[in-house]
């Protein structure tokens, strides 16, 4: 615990409001931009506007295989004459269509200019070369036709900067013609995990050693946010080595810090980081996992870094990543603030849970989804070292402070 360093300890929305106020603060131009061939865009977040080359749909579509006719011929004089039959890809060259005739079409497929209705296949009979639609059916001009510029207009905008590349967001940019998608370069972030017991990935631990797993969960949560990870060496529990690693780190453009941020005697990271010239924004949350979570910025040449300080027992590190590194990240990568929040998702509880008193508890738990809604009870588990139990886990369940829920009460689930 840091003499330079302030003490202040927020409640869980208090520290979430101040991550956004920062986020909001961030600004977009400037920021790096590339362009990507189109199927490397998914889940890349596009840094311009994709407009529709085109009116969609170009032409009058049928959305119906069946039969094109004029509304007026249904109700006066029907059974219909078959003039021709028009497939999808092609476009009608006989000679327009006469009252009392139909053409047979197929999904797809452009309706002839003077036709305002597609009878489906369903609803008639064919015999002898002539259609007879259902009795006691009715009919409506343009039933089954999607006019030409319906869904959109050429020139006008249909995806937005900011917008994270999904499969419908594909979709549309392929209709365009997109083969290539300007996106916005990937944030890096630089992940420092601290502490005299830790050994990497290759080493053998000593009894008393412990591997490192915080900085791969960090990395997948940092990937899975729009960021690219730089796993730094981990720091030694000396306040001259942890300088020196956040030095490193300050080349990229997040700094994630684990481990160190507690009130043990060595734990150096917040005095580190204010022998550096720190600001301090929050040096705690009342949360459980995740009580001594620190956010500030280190001044730098072109501005300042934001950091993370995250405590080191891995279900607390992960939590506090998605509560509050997430945010932040999710603002640097170029997201759309509406898409910065952490994903809270709502189920019912199957057992009741209780709350503890001025704290929001975020519990490993397992939810079930299903077409009628979700359910979700605790995963059992040891504390906030336990990572066998959030690995059993599928989310974490928010208990508020104040009472407890109850079975069958709505819950708030947050997903890494
Ligand atoms: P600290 O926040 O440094 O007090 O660490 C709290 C607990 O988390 C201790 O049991 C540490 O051994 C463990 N821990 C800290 N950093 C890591 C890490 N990078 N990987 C796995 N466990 C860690
Ligand atoms: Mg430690």
């Amino acid at each position: 615990m840091s003499s330079s360093s302030p003490n202040v300890v927020l409640s869980y929305a208090d520290a979430a409001a101040v991550v956004l106020e920062h986020a909001r603060g961030l600004s977009s131009t400037g920021r790096e931009v590339e362009a990507v061939p189109l199927l490397d865009s998914l889940s890349r977040v596009l840094a311009e506007s994709v407009l529709a080359d085109r009116d969609q749909p170009p032409f009058d579509r049928s959305s119906r295989d069946g039969f094109a006719c004029r509304i007026a011929d249904l109700e006066a004089s029907w059974p219909l004459r078959i003039a021709g039959l028009l497939r999808s890809g092609q476009d009608w060259s006989g000679s327009p269509l006469k009252r009392g005739e139909a053409l047979e079409i197929m999904t797809g497929a452009p309706v002839p200019e003077g036709l305002d209705c597609v009878v489906m296949v369903e609803h008639v009979t064919v015999e002898d070369g002539h259609v007879r639609p259902a009795q006691g059916r009715r009919w409506t001009s343009g039933e089954n036709i999607v006019p030409r510029g319906a869904e959109a207009r050429a020139g006008s905008s249909l995806l937005l900067p900011g917008t994270r590349i999904q499969p419908p967001q594909l979709a549309i940019a392929a209709a365009c013609g997109r083969e290539t998608l300007r996106v916005f370069a990937r944030p890096r972030v630089a992940i420092l995990a601290t502490g005299d017991e830790l050994v990497s990935l290759g080493e053998t631990p000593l009894p008393f050693q412990i591997r490192n797993s915080n900085s791969y969960s960090l990395a997948g949560q940092v990937v899975g946010a729009g960021g690219e990870a730089v796993i730094l060496a981990a720091a030694p529990d000396r306040i001259a080595a942890v300088e020196e690693s956040i030095g490193e780190a300050l080349a990229c453009d997040l700094i994630l810090l684990s481990g160190g941020v507690s009130m043990g005697k060595y734990d150096f990271v917040e005095q580190a980081l204010a022998n550096l010239g720190a600001e301090f924004f929050f040096t705690g949350a009342r949360i459980q996992p995740g009580k001594p979570i620190v956010f500030g910025r280190l001044p730098v040449q072109d501005g300042y870094r934001y950091f993370f300080g995250l405590p080191g027992n891995p279900v607390s590190t992960m939590v506090t990543f998605a509560l509050f590194a997430a945010p932040l990240l999710r603002a640097l990568a170029g997201h759309s603030p509406d898409s910065w929040a952490p994903d809270f998702r709502e189920a019912r509880l199957e057992t009741g849970v209780e709350a503890k008193p001025g704290l929001t508890r975020f519990l490993p738990a397992r939810a079930t989804s299903g077409f009628d809604g979700t359910t979700a009870r605790l995963q059992g588990w040891q504390g906030s070292g336990d990572i066998a139990a959030a690995a059993e886990a599928n989310c974490f369940m928010v208990i508020p402070d104040g009472l407890g829920p109850a079975a069958g009460d709505r819950v708030s689930l947050l997903y890494l």
